[in-house]
C-alpha cells in the first residue's frame, strides 16, 4: 500500500497508533510544565508543494513562520521561539536564502516571537521547516465542541485560493482587488489578535489551512458531534466577490473549499460572541456526527497533502 492510498489523515492514523499519544491530531502538542502550558508545533514549505521558486522569497519567509504562527494561536496562544530547519540545493543563490531570512525576521517581529537557532542539509528542492514553541493559559484542543455551540470564523474565506489561481495565470498586469487576494495567499496573517478570546472561551479550535469543509470535519470527528454550516452567512469578501464575478467563479465554493487561508475556526456558546472581533458565526454544533452544509451531508473535499 502506498502513501496515497490512505491519504494524509489515514497516515497519521496510523502513526498514532504505533506512538499510541491519544494528543496526535491537533493543531498543537500541550507540553504541561509547572503552572505554564507550552505548545509545540512544526510545519513545512516545500518547493513545488506549497511555493514556487518564482516567488519572493521574503514572502515565503513570512509564510513559514505565519503558519507555524496560526497553529499556536488555534490552540488558544502565543508564540515564544522558533527553530529552522533549511534543506537546499548547493546552487542556490545567497540573496535568496538572506531574503528569505528577513521574511521570517520581519513575521518574527510582527508576531513578537524570536529564531533562535535550526538547521542547514542539502538537498535537490528548497524545503523550510519550522519548530515553534508557544505558551497558553489554557490548551484549546479540536475535540471539545458541545451541540448547541455555535461554530465561528475569523476574517474571510477562500481569498488565498483565489490569490494562487491569480498568481498562476501569470497575468502581464493585474487589478487591485487581485493584488490584494495574490497577498493574501503570499502572506497570510496568522490570527495573533484571537489568542485570548480563542483560550478564554473556544471549546474546540483550529486554524483553516487545508479548507473549512475539511477543518470542520477535523472538529467534527474529534469531538464526536455534527457540524452545520449555513452558506449565506459565510464570510466572503469584496475581493473575492469581485473575482468571482469576473471569472465566473463561485464564491461559496472558494469559501468552503479553498485552503491557506490562515482564520481561525472555533466554537462556543453564542453569547461569547466578540463584536470588536471580525468573528462570524457560521454554523451550528449538533448531536451526531459529520459536516453538513445547510442541513445536507457535505462530502470530505479538503485539500490533500498526497
Ligand atoms: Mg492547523
Amino acid at each position: 500500500m502506498k502513501i496515497e492510498d490512505v491519504g494524509e489523515f489515514g497516515l497519521i492514523e496510523r502513526i498514532k497508533r504505533i506512538l499510541g499519544e491519544e494528543t496526535i491530531g491537533d493543531d498543537t502538542a500541550p507540553l504541561k510544565l509547572g503552572e505554564t502550558t507550552l505548545l509545540l508545533t512544526t510545519d513545512a514549505l516545500n518547493e513545488g508543494v506549497h511555493f514556487l521558486s518564482s516567488f519572493p522569497p521574503e514572502a515565503v519567509g513570512w509564510k513559514a513562520v505565519s503558519v507555524n504562527v496560526s497553529d499556536i494561536v488555534a490552540s488558544g496562544g502565543l508564540p515564544e521561539v522558533l527553530l529552522v530547519s533549511l534543506n537546499l540545493p548547493p546552487k542556490t543563490e545567497l540573496s535568496y536564502v538572506e531574503r528569505l531570512y528577513e521574511g521570517m525576521k520581519r513575521a518574527c517581529k510582527f508576531y513578537n516571537c524570536r529564531i533562535v537557532g535550526g538547521n542547514i542539509a542539502k538537498l535537490e528542492r528548497i524545503s523550510i521547516s519550522l519548530f515553534a514553541l508557544g505558551k497558553t493559559e489554557r490548551f484549546v484542543p479540536r475535540s471539545g465542541a458541545k451541540p448547541g455551540e455555535t461554530l465561528f470564523v475569523s476574517g474571510t474565506l477562500g481569498d488565498s485560493r483565489a490569490g494562487l489561481e491569480l498568481l498562476l495565470m501569470k497575468k502581464e498586469s493585474y487589478e487591485p482587488f487581485e493584488l490584494a487576494l495574490i497577498e493574501r495567499h503570499l502572506r497570510p496573517t496568522a490570527r495573533i489578535d484571537y489568542a485570548r478570546h480563542v483560550s478564554k472561551y473556544a471549546s474546540a479550535s483550529t486554524d483553516v489551512s487545508d479548507g473549512l469543509l475539511s477543518d470542520a470535519l477535523h472538529i467534527s470527528e474529534r469531538s464526536s458531534v455534527r457540524i452545520n454550516i449555513n452558506t449565506k452567512n459565510l464570510p466572503i469578501s469584496r475581493e473575492l466577490q469581485l473575482f468571482c464575478k469576473k471569472y465566473k467563479k463561485d464564491p461559496v465554493e472558494y469559501a468552503l473549499l479553498g485552503g491557506e487561508d490562515y482564520q481561525l475556526l472555533f466554537t462556543h456558546k453564542r453569547e461569547n460572541w466578540n463584536p470588536y472581533l471580525d468573528m462570524t458565526p457560521i454554523g451550528e454544533v449538533e448531536e451526531g456526527k459529520g459536516v453538513f452544509v445547510d442541513g445536507k451531508p457535505a462530502s470530505e473535499e479538503g485539500w490533500r497533502h498526497f
